[in-house]
This record gives C-alpha cells, structure tokens and sequence, in this order.
C-alpha cells in the first residue's frame, strides 16, 4: 500500500498559500511530516483526511482517489485531529462506543468488545468510568488514538499529537504509537523533531507550504555526518557567529550558548566536530531554505 500525493496546492481566500506542489509517496509504517508552526502540515493532514479540498493536485491510495471517493477513505481513516475536542462529562467507555456506533459497528457483543480491546491497548482500562473532562493531556491523546483505531483503519493520520505533553505521557504515547502495525499508513505530523527520530522509519520536511526533504531518517542523518561543528560561545558573540559561518542552531546549555554550524570542512581551529542528528537535519534543511 502507498499513499501518493502529486502537485496538491492550496491557497486560502486570505492569500496565504499553504501547499505549494507537494509531491509524497508514503509507504506503510510510520512516516513523520516535520515542520515548524504555519508550515501546512495541518492542512496537508486535513486534506488527505478529505476535510477540505486541494486547488489542484490528486492523492492516492492505491488506486482510491482520496479527493474524489471521500466517503469510501472515511471508512478506512483514523484520525487524531490537532484540536481533539471531548464531551467533558462523558466516560471514555461510554464515547468510544457511541463513536464505535457512529463508525458502522452495530452489533453490541462485538463492540463491547472491541471497546474493550482498544481501552486497554491504550492504556485507559483504570480510568473508562471517569469523565473525559478529567483526563490530563497525555491520557485524552490516548483516548484519541483508542478513537483513531476504531474499525481497523489502513490509514491513520495524527496531527501534532505530542504539543503539550509532559516527557513521561510522550513517551507513553511514543509506545502506544509504535505499536500500530506496520502493515499501514500512518502519518505523524509534528514540529518535534525526536517525535520523528523515536518513532518514523520514513520521513518529509516542510516548510511555507513546500517539501524540502524527504527520506529515511538514519540516511539523512548519515548523509550530514562530518559536516556539523560545535563550539560553546558567549551569547555575545553569537551575532559575529552567524555573520562568519553557517550557524544552523542556537541552544543554551548549562547556562552557556552553544552552536552548530554547518560546513563541508572545520570552520576554524576552535570548533569541535560532533556526530550529526536529525535536529541538525532539521535545522540545516531549514536554514539552506
Ligand atoms: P501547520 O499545521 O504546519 O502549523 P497550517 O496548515 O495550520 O500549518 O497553516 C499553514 C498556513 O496556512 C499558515 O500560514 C496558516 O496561518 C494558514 N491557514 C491555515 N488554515 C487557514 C484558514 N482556514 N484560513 C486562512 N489561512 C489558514
């Protein structure tokens, strides 16, 4: 199975042009789409999750026209939207199965069941008496993964699902998404770079509307090896910095600003070489941009 977007433009009434040309094959597995805030990451993933429409451009799985068969993808979609909204005063037991309804599945025994199922893989059995208005940001994320899964989905899209929570509810989430098969699409959108380098075997960066890289990540970060450079400097000196190298990334540590900066050969004597990660990916694409 492979998701094959082409040439998808958007344009809002406002002007902003949100997608220019975006061209992606996604194959099954977990495929990260990273980009900074405002870059249409949202608008891609409400677009392939046939809520709004492209000007221009077609998606395809398969052979299902996303654009055009929306009612026929619906069946086939999981989706955790960015804003995932809860009835505060109804248990996770009884909204999932109402949702499950919603979702064609009629039969009571075999909902119940699978109501089941899916609260405990997400980790939610302690809690499917209380009020979703109870639960903290981690666990209503799990409840809309529980949600996504409804009705055995071949193509899951989760739209920045990890904005907001604390590293341990991340990290349940980080396991809870992994374990989705691999033998479907699943789409992460996020602006956190580890959320990608934990979880995506395939991957795109993009920016104001346009993809500017696309790969696996452990080739990426491969294909920068030997071009990144550390130094620690005075916050002072950062201006000079930028003015004389490629700085790709700013971070304090300790107190004490240090930099990144890309080069093809040791800028100076006073930079040490350090081994390249996806957020020195990230950043370098982005500022070559
Ligand atoms: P991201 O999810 O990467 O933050 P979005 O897709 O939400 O990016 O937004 C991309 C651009 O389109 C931004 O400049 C945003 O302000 C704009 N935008 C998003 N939705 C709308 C809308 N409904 N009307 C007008 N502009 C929008």
């Amino acid at each position: 199975m492979i998701l094959s977007i082409s040439n998808l433009s958007k344009t809002y009434p406002n002007g902003v042009q949100a997608l220019k040309n975006v061209a992606l094959s996604i194959p099954t597995g977990m495929f990260g789409l990273l980009g900074p805030n405002g870059a249409g990451k949202s608008t891609l993933m409400r677009t392939i999750a046939t809520l709004q429409e492209p000007d221009a451009g077609s998606i395809f799985l398969d052979s299902l026209d996303v654009v055009k068969q929306k009612d026929e993808v619906r069946k086939i979609l999981g989706y955790l939207p960015q804003e995932f909204g809860v009835y505060p005063k109804v248990s996770a037991e009884m909204m999932l199965d109402h949702l499950a309804v919603l979702k064609g599945i009629t039969n009571a025994k075999q909902r119940k069941e699978l109501v089941d199922a899916l609260l405990h893989q997400t980790n939610l059995d302690d809690v499917r008496k209380k009020n979703l208005g109870t639960f903290s940001g981690g666990m209503k994320q799990r409840f809309g993964i529980a949600q996504a899964l409804l009705g055995n989905p071949k193509l899951i899209i989760v739209d920045e699902p990890t904005a907001g929570l604390d590293p341990a509810e991340r990290n349940r989430f980080h396991n809870l998404l992994s374990a989705i098969g691999e033998n479907i699409v699943v789409i992460l959108s996020t602006h956190i770079v580890d959320d990608v380098s934990d979880l995506c075997s395939h991957m795109a960066i993009i920016s104001e509307g346009e993809v500017l890289l696309t790969g696996e990540p452990l080739k990426v970060i491969h294909d920068l090896q030997g071009k990144i450079w550390k130094k620690t400097i005075d916050k002072r000196e950062l201006a000079d910095c930028q003015s004389r190298f490629k700085v790709i990334s700013t971070r304090l540590f300790a107190g004490k600003t240090v930099i990144h900066v890309f080069s093809e050969t040791q800028p100076d004597g006073t930079f040490e070489a350090v081994e390249a990660g996806l957020d020195d990916v990230y950043f370098s694409t982005l500022a070559k941009a």
